[in-house]
């Protein structure tokens, strides 16, 4: 069996822009979704300038880090495989008896995956150091793909939109911030930024997200909801999970519980308390990462309208 996404080309004509009418304001989505299976959403665009930089100077592949549900090793292997180079996944925490979905996945690109104990796997200098011993030459992709050709790449994702102006607000998930930091970096002033980030922050006032994120951006251009986190990082409740449901059946719109459906959980709520001003156009970027939900429960899956 072919593994999943390997004979399907990534075709952002897919990236459909979703036109909704909420609380009398106009939010448009962008489905990045769409545009392929596996290397979806975000990560395509994150990825896009690594994979032109090992081809370029003629290194064997890709070398990465991530976690045992990691969207981001995924699409790594996945492009990596389309574009005839190889992969080395260094995951984090000692092997699993039994394999997530996304392991079991990696596993079947017949990439070279390494697991290293928690402690090891926050030295990612020693880390590179051991593995480019055994493997070679990689050219070496930051956890979720964070770094100057990640940025540049994310900042594209505008470039899709027909009219970028129009917007007065963009909207997204943040993890690494990669993306947020990309398009951050492609707005135009006065559109303001919302950062809605997955994990939870202890110091709302300065943390590296934020730190991260602001590099790009004008001083008042950014905003961060640090509440939607539901618990913390790939944490859910089943507020979130029925929330999940409810936006399927109303919009036809998947989400995953790790990123967008947190994100759009948050959207709702505020466009419900009259966060935004009425006249705002309200641009949610829908960053893809829907195989995470292979990860729920039977229960779970049961009540999201498009597993039925
Ligand atoms: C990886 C991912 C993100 C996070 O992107 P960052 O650039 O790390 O902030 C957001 N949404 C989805 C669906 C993802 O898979």
């Amino acid at each position: 069996m072919m593994p999943p996404g390997l004979s399907e080309r990534v075709d952002l004509t897919k990236a459909s822009i979703l036109k909704l009418q909420v609380y009398g304001l106009n939010i448009d989505v962008l489905r990045l979704d769409r545009i392929h299976p596996v290397i979806s959403g975000n990560k395509w665009f994150k990825l896009k300038y690594y994979l032109q930089e090992a081809k370029r100077l003629g290194r064997p592949g890709l070398a990465s880090f991530g976690g045992a549900y990691s969207n981001h090793l995924l699409a790594t292997a996945c492009a990596c495989m389309q574009e005839g180079l190889k992969c080395v996944a260094i995951v984090r925490g000692e092997e699993p008896r039994s394999y997530s979905p996304t392991l079991r996945a990696l596993q079947e690109y017949n990439i070279q995956l390494r697991f290293v104990s928690r402690e090891a796997y926050r030295n990612k200098t020693e880390l590179k150091e051991t593995y480019s011993k055994e493997f070679g030459d990689y050219y070496w992709v930051n956890e979720g793909g964070q770094g100057e050709e990640g940025v540049n790449g994310a900042g594209e994702i505008l470039r899709l939109l027909p009219s970028q102006a129009e917007y007065s607000y963009l909207i997204c998930a943040s993890g690494t911030g990669t993306m947020a930091a990309g398009i951050a970096k492609a707005m135009l002033p006065p559109q303001k930024l919302i950062s809605v980030p997955v994990l939870k922050i202890m110091d709302r006032g300065q943390n590296e997200l934020r730190d991260y994120i602001k590099r790009y951006a004008e001083e008042k251009s950014v905003e961060f909801w640090y509440d939607a986190h539901e618990g913390g990082y790939a944490k859910k409740t089943d507020r979130l999970v029925r929330f999940m449901a409810g936006f399927y059946d109303r919009y036809q719109i998947p989400t995953d519980f790790v990123y967008t459906g947190k994100l759009f959980m948050a959207l709702m709520e505020k466009a419900e308390q009259g966060y935004f001003e009425n006249d705002s156009k309200i641009l949610a970027i829908h960053s893809g990462g829907l195989q995470g939900n292979d990860s729920l429960s039977i229960q779970e899956k049961s009540m999201l309208g498009w597993f039925r």
